[in-house]
């Protein structure tokens, strides 16, 4: 009896004596297994002139203490980015240099990072980076040059860019602050690409009209486009809001209106708000474009219809005497018999077709190279977005849906979602000459399959204003 608790005393020593050597070893033994920082580079596939990139730190345990980025090229190391002070379990790294003043020069590189935590471990490691990634400085901007632009430019005109460019990344038109697409054109492996841009009817003199090439590196090429600018006069208006014009419009445009608000307050915001809401529709269908020209020719007005007011015209609205909003007016108004059939004005796809705030009824159709035109307060509508159309072919019959005043066609050109006079696109000269003599010039096809002939459209002897109505 006394030798087998004796046997059992002596196996707890001995598991005591095991749980004593195991625990601490297997303890040990994972916190040296515990793994280190981790990293992530939000890195582009080359490094350009200026490379700014941001490096993702990430702790298993403990906090990210140290940090250093790294670019090896031809064995030595250049510190690029350091951190000492603590980053918490996590943190971010920026990454900001200059590739020639740190004495890298074109070629293959490493991006090495380098960093530690503060959690202990019984054996120190080897000192090794946590991330390499292979990767090339690349020094060289993209290859741009510009080969033909329209030369007289007017304010709430278009200006077509051609240019050639070589890798490059992104290419983009831009007009001041607003970029314009541009499309590879002729035969692709010669890189040449045309924009249309538009000039905004207020457009400032000596606003800079430039083509931006960037590659992926970052590196980026700039060419200012030359153009003599034509002032362009636009009208202003008076347009007198009556009783009668509230009663028949206010309920059918803002149908939620609050009854504690006054008739003239509730016009404001359809003024204001639906009309800022119908641009932003306009900026987003214009980005939806062929990127090749689907329209021949020019641009027809329709036939038997009278211009009574004008693109760009500043209207003043006034109500019980006094002037109560402003706002500029972005179409040519055509007036013709009631319920008149409306025709495309050149071929191309329907890319709306519906209500459309103050427009009432509209459709617009896409021309190819962000080039549309917009069609209103019809009240029928004959088409469906994704219809293919030709010229002439009827849209709708006009109306007075949306923010209208009588029966009308409310018709505007559009350069990606830009309004622009539609003077220029039903005159077969002004495509001539400014769209297409430029690139006949620079030896580049023309655009809109536009004969070079001699005869002037009756279009464009039609367009001029007639004698205001009002
Ligand atoms: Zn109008």
């Amino acid at each position: 009896m006394q030798s087998r608790s004796r046997f059992k005393g002596s196996l707890v020593v001995v598991l005591l004596v095991v749980l004593a050597i195991v625990a601490p070893v297997s303890y040990l033994g994972w916190r040296q297994t515990v793994p280190g920082v981790r990293a992530s580079l939000a890195m582009p596939r080359a490094l350009g002139a200026t490379p700014a990139f941001t490096v993702a730190l990430q702790a298993a345990r403990g906090n990210v203490t140290r940090v250093e980025v790294r670019v090896v090229q031809g064995g030595r190391p250049v510190s690029v980015a350091k951190s000492d002070a603590p980053l918490g379990p996590h943190g971010e790294v920026p990454v900001r240099f200059e590739a020639a003043s740190v004495g890298l020069r074109e070629g293959p590189a490493t991006v090495e990072v380098w960093a530690h935590d503060d959690f202990w471990r019984p054996y120190r490691r080897a000192e090794r980076p946590i991330a390499s990634v292979p990767t090339a400085i690349d020094l060289t901007p993209p290859k741009l040059d510009v080969l033909a632009a329209t030369r007289y430019v007017s304010p709430g005109g278009v200006q077509l860019v051609a240019f050639r460019v070589s890798d490059a990344e992104r290419t983009d038109v831009t007009v001041g602050p607003r970029t314009f697409p541009s499309f590879a054109y002729g035969a692709a492996d010669k890189g040449v690409r045309v924009a249309l841009v538009a000039l905004p009817y207020d457009y400032a003199s000596g606003t800079p009209v430039a083509v931006t090439a960037r590659d992926e590196a970052g590196n980026v090429a700039t060419r200012g486009v030359a153009g003599e600018l034509k002032p362009r006069a636009f009208p202003r208006d008076t347009i007198k809001i009556s009783e009668a014009f509230l009663q028949a419009k206010v309920p059918e445009l803002l149908p939620q209106r609050p009854p504690s608000q006054s008739m003239l307050d509730a016009f404001l915001v359809i003024n204001r708000e639906q009309r800022k809401q119908a641009e932003m529709t306009k900026r987003e269908i214009g980005a939806k474009t062929a990127d090749v020209p689907l329209w021949e020719g020019p641009f027809v007005q329709p036939r038997n219809t009278k211009v009574f007011s004008n693109f760009a015209e500043t209207r003043t609205y006034v109500y019980d005497g006094r002037p109560v909003d402003t706002q500029v007016h972005f179409g040519y108004d055509l007036a013709s018999t009631k319920h008149s059939p409306v025709p495309a004005a050149n071929s191309g796809v329907v890319v709306f077709a519906g209500p459309l705030t103050i427009y009432g009824n509209t459709v617009i159709v896409d021309h190819g190279l962000g080039l549309q035109t917009l069609y209103a307060h019809l009240s029928s509508i004959e088409a469906k977005v994704g219809d293919k159309v030709t010229k002439g072919q009827e849209l709708g019959r006009s109306g007075a849906t949306g923010l209208a005043v009588g029966d009308h066609l409310h018709f505007e050109v559009l350069v990606s979602g830009v309004s622009v006079t539609p003077l220029e696109w039903w005159d077969a000269r002004w495509i001539r000459e400014r769209v297409n003599r430029p690139l006949k010039e620079a030896g580049l096809p023309e655009l809109g399959g536009l004969a070079s002939t001699g005869e002037k459209s009756p279009a464009a002897v039609a367009s001029r204003p007639a004698r205001r109505r009002r």
